[in-house]
């Protein structure tokens, strides 16, 4: 007998932050699970997760990043548009979409070449041209989907069943029928929500290729949601491949720091703060990798944090700064009223590091999936302020299931671009009265407090020695059993 060859696992991400970082985090785990792994990425998305490249170039010898420059002149888009960050226009997200799947050919190409030739592609839900590479290779295709349970089964059902086909408005409340039980959704709180030309055809194709997929790969943990699992998995027919919270497969201090890209603040200097912060007394504010805060709503959180007299450490990315001095727009007299209680991080900050320090004990989140497990990873209660996409249906499994969570009050979208989520603002004594009632000694506030204790224990315990660990040893089984194709030509 001899040593099977390793499983060689292609991902492949769609290109913004928020989709990258946790199929990094997936290679990591893959890896350490004994699987070889290719990264196919961009030369401007791997510039942006460089540091992370590079931790995991040292860690992982397994782990391979390989660039594929995208076509974009070919499509009408500017040279090095290969990130939505840099797409204006909904529209150029489209053309994106069509540059990417362009790639089919050098990527197959390239793949055939391979020595240890590829045993399967997980490829991001919205990278459906993916599909067709696998079946060319003759290997499965398994859909990497970086929503939470819930939301993918609403986002399922949603689509499948043509919910809002006949719904005029954009607010208007229809049950879900299908989901496990009573749920009101409406068009402006669900993902998929576009109306730009060719968005309707791409859709439908995303939808067509999670049937056809081999199974599903999901960034949650089965106990924290066993409902939704399964009803996704039965009404999907295929096997959702629970194996999250993935990013706790990185134990090092180094990798977590870098999560993503270079911090915008010293890191020591951010360490050294919240250590000086009594235990679980710091609030932290972030809204993800791409929304971008107007002034008006900075304005407003600003005060709101003020009156609410709690320590906080918030991190901004905002548009809103005069472009000769550089210096971000806050009220007046704002920073020196909060001196000593306030860390303010203009740019990247070290999420994953922040909320698993202990003076954090409150968490401020737009609610896109990566920031939500991370938050419930480290045991946190959050404040929920969802801005697009799966994010308000992160809010009700939060608020309403999980009951970890109280909403803030984000009423509707006024602005659905993909650069700005401009939402309507959110009031300073809606922030102020949300902060006091999360951090304060209420019942309420200590039974959820207990509760995120419970759930951090859960997906500790998952990831570690329970469901997604043996997922993962599954998943690499599952792969290596259906054999590596080499007579494809
Ligand atoms: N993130 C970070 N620092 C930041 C902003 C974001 O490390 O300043 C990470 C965060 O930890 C998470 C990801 O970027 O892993 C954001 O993904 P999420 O799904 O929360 O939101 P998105 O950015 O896609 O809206």
């Amino acid at each position: 007998l001899h040593d099977a060859p390793k499983p060689h696992f292609v991902l492949i991400p769609f290109m913004a932050q928020g989709h990258t970082i946790p199929m990094i985090d997936m290679a990591h785990l893959l890896a350490k699970h004994g699987a070889m792994v290719s990264f196919i990425t961009t030369p401007v998305n791997a510039a942006r997760v460089q540091s992370t490249i590079d931790r995991a170039r040292e860690l992982n010898t397994a782990i391979r990043f390989v660039p594929l420059r995208l076509p974009c002149a070919e499509v009408g888009l500017p040279d090095g548009c290969e990130n939505v960050d840099e797409v204006l226009e909904k529209d150029q997200v489209m053309k994106m979409t069509d540059a990417y799947a362009m790639l089919h050919e050098p990527l197959v190409l390239y793949l055939r070449e391979q020595s240890i030739p590829p045993s399967c592609i997980v490829s991001d839900l919205c990278q459906p041209w993916t599909g067709d590479v696998a079946r060319d290779l003759g290997i499965p295709r398994l859909m990497f989907n970086g929503f939470c349970a819930f939301a993918s089964l609403c986002r399922y059902l949603i689509h499948q069943d043509k919910v809002f086909e006949n719904v005029p408005d954009g607010d208007e409340l229809v049950i879900l029928p299908g989901f496990p039980h009573h749920l009101e959704v409406s068009k402006a709180r669900s993902p998929g929500n576009f109306n730009s030309p060719g968005f309707e055809k791409f859709s439908a194709k995303i939808l067509d290729e999670e049937q056809r997929a081999d199974g599903i790969v999901t960034n949650t943990f089965y106990e924290l949601e066993p409902l939704y699992v399964d009803a996704y998995e039965q009404r999907i027919g295929r096997r959702v491949w629970t194996i999250g919270p993935m990013f706790l497969c990185n134990t090092d201090r180094i990798t977590i720091a870098d999560r993503g890209a270079k911090a915008s603040v010293n890191q020591k200097h951010c360490m050294e703060w919240l250590d000086s912060m009594q235990n679980g007394s710091v609030l932290y504010v972030s809204f993800g990798s791409m929304a971008r805060t107007v002034f008006s709503q900075l304005e407003e959180i600003a005060l709101g944090l003020e009156a609410s007299k709690r320590p906080f450490l918030w991190v901004i990315k905002s548009d809103n700064k005069p472009s000769e001095t550089d210096k971000l727009l806050l009220p007046e007299g704002f920073e020196e009223r909060t001196r000593g209680r306030g860390l303010i991080i203009q740019g990247w900050a070290p999420q994953a590091l922040i909320l698993s320090h202990p003076s954090v004990g409150g968490f401020v989140t737009h609610c896109g999936w990566n920031s939500t497990v991370e938050g419930i990873s480290s045991g946190l209660p959050m404040i929920t302020w969802p801005h697009c996409a799966e994010q308000f249906l992160n809010e009700e499994l939060i608020v309403n299931v999980l009951k970890v969570g109280l909403a803030v009050g984000v009423k509707s979208i006024t602005n659905r671009t993909m650069k700005v989520h401009e939402i309507s603002v959110v009031k300073r004594n809606q922030i102020e009265r949300a902060v006091i009632e999360l951090m304060g000694e209420e019942t309420g506030a200590e039974e959820r407090r207990t509760r995120a204790k419970e759930l951090k224990e859960k997906a500790r315990k998952a990831m570690h020695e329970g469901s997604s660990y043996s997922n993962v040893k599954q998943l690499i089984e599952y792969i290596s059993s259906r054999g590596t194709r080499t007579d494809v030509q």
